[in-house]
This record gives structure tokens, C-alpha cells and sequence, in this order.
């Protein structure tokens, strides 16, 4: 997709503290289709863990509970701007509530495909909002099979393959310079299932580049679980093709992606800019869990897989770099037995 952002700065700090403030740098044609409950620009906090001052972008406080409605308040404008009714989507949980809560908000009908696993408080909230919901037997890739079926009649709201969830996601990026200062971290960690956070923040510091804005884009570490991690490994084989896995079982289900859809792009984006790719095991996200919950942030075991990566790149990182992650997904939208 063609489309050149445009900053104005003097514009944007004088507008009201959410991801629409770049309203020049997002591609929907029609203000009013813009489909909003005012999210975004939430805070990047500070605090210290391992002996390094970090900053965490509190991506778990959005609207429904996950970064994910960064994207779908793009993808619901715009298909709102074009008139559509009726939207289909598939997720393992936290994209298809997000969708199912933008599509309340525009009066869309909305269908959301699950696979069985899905934890039952996701289940829950994308009933809640009034989509329907079908659970399908069998991997994450035969729910997006049939998404994609029912998808050839209506529209096919994919978080993984639509751009326009990406050129929301990439407000991450936007705000993260902002909130510094106008300027670029020096890496930045993040998770990386169907890598649409990581693609959003590669556009969005990119676009950043183009307009003279930052200087470098910041090293992306991307973080996988153990269990489930085909671009650690071709990232660590030097491969340009996504290998077949076996995958295990994660307690980290929003990444546990054996067969990422744009996974050649996401290599790229990592490689592009200087950075890595990270697998944690289970114990290790687990540790990360119960460390931020004791530190007061309830978030949830997906989002813990990129603080288990960020303590593991901390191991290795300078003491002189400024290093940013983020908190995904609320604690609220699992049940931990
Ligand atoms: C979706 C999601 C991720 C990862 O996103 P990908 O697009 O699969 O890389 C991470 N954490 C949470 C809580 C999510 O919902």
C-alpha cells in the first residue's frame, strides 16, 4: 500500500493525547469514519529492573485490554469510511475482542473465528460485545483457513494480513518518539507472534526516518517463546525461509504462531534495523510474570514473554542505552489456575 505520512508537529502537540493526533500520518480518507474511544498515547513508564532504568509503554490499558485496538481503531475506520457492514476476523483471542469492541463502536456486524484453546475471559468479552463468535477445532492456521472462507463474502478484517491494522499499530512508534522528545530509543524489545506490533513500530519509526524527524531507527528485538519460535529460528540459521516446526504448548498463546503470515517481512524489519530475535522458555516467562505482578502491573502471561526477552537482553545490552518495551495485553484476559 502507497501512502506518504505526513508530520506537522506544531499540529499534533496542540491535539488531544491519543494515537489520532498523527491524523496526517494515517491513511483513512474520511474523518467521519473515524471509529475512536479515544486510546492511545498511553504512558511510557519508568522503572528499574535488573539494575537498568527501562521504559515500558503501558499497552495493556487500552480499551479492550490490548495493544491491539492501536489497529483495529485504524481498520474499522477505514472500513467504515468505505461503508461496510459486515467485517470477519480470526485471532486466538485478544485481536478478534479488540475488533468485536471497534465494530460495536461503528455498528458493524462483526464474526470473529477462534480456535478452541482460546482462554474462556476472551471468549467471554468477544461475546460481550455482540460479535459472533465460531470456535474451530485444530491449529491457529485452520481458524484463519476458515476465517479466510467465510472472509470471501464480507470483509476480511485480518489483523495479520490487512495494512491498515499495521498503520495503526505504528502509532507505538510515534508516541514512543514523541514521549522522548522527538527522538528514537536505541532498541527496542517487543513480542513477535504474526508480528504486527513489530511491523506497525518498523513502519512507524521508518516513517519517522523519511521525515527528518529521528536519525536512526532503533535495534528491534524481537521475542518468541521457546515452544513456538520458526523466526528465531531462521533468524539464528541465517535462512530466508520460515521452516516448518513442531510446536509446543506456551503459556504465551498471543504469540504461539507456527506459521507467521508476513514472517519474511518481520526478518527483514529485524535485520533492517541492527537488531535480534529472542526465544524465552516457559519457566522464564512464568519468573517474568509473577516479577511485574509483584512490581504492581497486572498483565498478562503473553505480555510476560517480552519481559522475559527484555531481561535477557538487558544481560547484554550497554549501560548507556536507552531500551523501551511494552506491556501487551491486560491480566484481566486470562485465567490463571
Ligand atoms: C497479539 C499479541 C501479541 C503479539 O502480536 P503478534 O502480532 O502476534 O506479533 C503479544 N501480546 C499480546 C497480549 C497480544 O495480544
Amino acid at each position: 500500500m502507497q501512502f506518504d505520512a505526513v508530520f506537522d508537529i506544531d499540529k499534533v502537540v496542540s491535539r488531544k493525547p491519543d494515537m489520532w493526533r498523527y491524523r496526517e500520518a494515517l491513511p483513512v480518507n474520511d474523518d467521519a469514519g473515524i471509529v475512536s474511544f479515544g486510546e492511545g498515547f498511553t504512558p511510557l513508564l519508568e522503572f528499574r529492573l535488573k539494575g537498568y532504568d527501562v521504559l515500558i509503554k503501558q499497552d495493556h490499558i487500552f480499551p479492550s485490554g490490548s495493544y491491539k485496538d492501536r489497529g483495529s481503531s485504524l481498520l474499522i475506520s477505514q472500513a467504515k469510511s468505505l461503508g461496510i457492514t459486515r467485517v470477519v476476523e480470526d485471532s486466538s483471542g485478544n485481536a478478534g475482542a479488540s475488533i468485536a469492541a471497534y465494530c460495536a463502536r461503528a455498528g458493524i456486524a462483526c464474526e470473529i473465528y477462534v480456535p478452541e484453546s482460546t482462554s474462556p475471559a476472551k471468549v467471554y468479552q468477544i461475546e460481550a460485545y455482540g460479535a459472533r463468535l465460531t470456535r474451530v477445532t485444530g491449529s491457529r492456521e485452520d481458524t484463519a483457513r476458515a476465517a479466510l472462507e467465510a472472509g470471501a463474502e464480507t470483509y476480511y478484517a485480518s489483523h495479520c494480513w490487512n495494512p491498515f491494522f499495521i498503520h495503526g499499530t505504528k502509532t507505538f512508534a510515534f508516541e514512543i518518539c514523541e514521549q522522548l522528545g522527538w527522538r528514537s530509543p536505541d532498541a527496542v524489545v517487543l513480542p513477535a507472534g504474526n508480528g504486527t506490533l513489530l511491523l506497525g513500530a518498523y513502519l512507524g519509526f521508518s516513517e519517522l526516518k523519511q521525515a527528518n524527524i529521528i536519525a536512526d531507527l532503533p535495534r528491534l528485538i524481537a521475542v518468541q517463546a521457546s515452544n513456538c519460535a520458526p523466526l528465531h529460528e531462521a533468524f539464528r540459521t541465517q535462512s530466508d525461509e520460515i521452516p516448518r516446526i513442531k510446536a509446543g504448548n506456551t503459556i504465551a498463546e498471543g504469540i504461539a504462531v507456527a506459521e507467521p503470515v508476513r514472517g519474511r517481512q518481520i526478518i527483514e524489519a529485524v535485520r533492517n534495523s541492527g537488531g535480534d530475535i529472542i526465544a524465552v522458555g516457559e519457566d522464564e516467562i512464568k519468573d517474568a510474570l509473577a516479577e511485574m505482578w509483584h512490581m504492581g502491573f497486572f498483565i498478562e502471561p503473553t505480555a510476560s514473554a517480552t519481559i522475559a526477552g527484555l531481561t535477557r537482553y538487558l544481560d547484554q545490552a550497554s549501560r548507556d542505552e536507552m531500551v523501551v518495551s511494552t506491556f501487551t495485553g491486560h491480566g484481566l484476559k486470562t485465567v490463571v489456575k
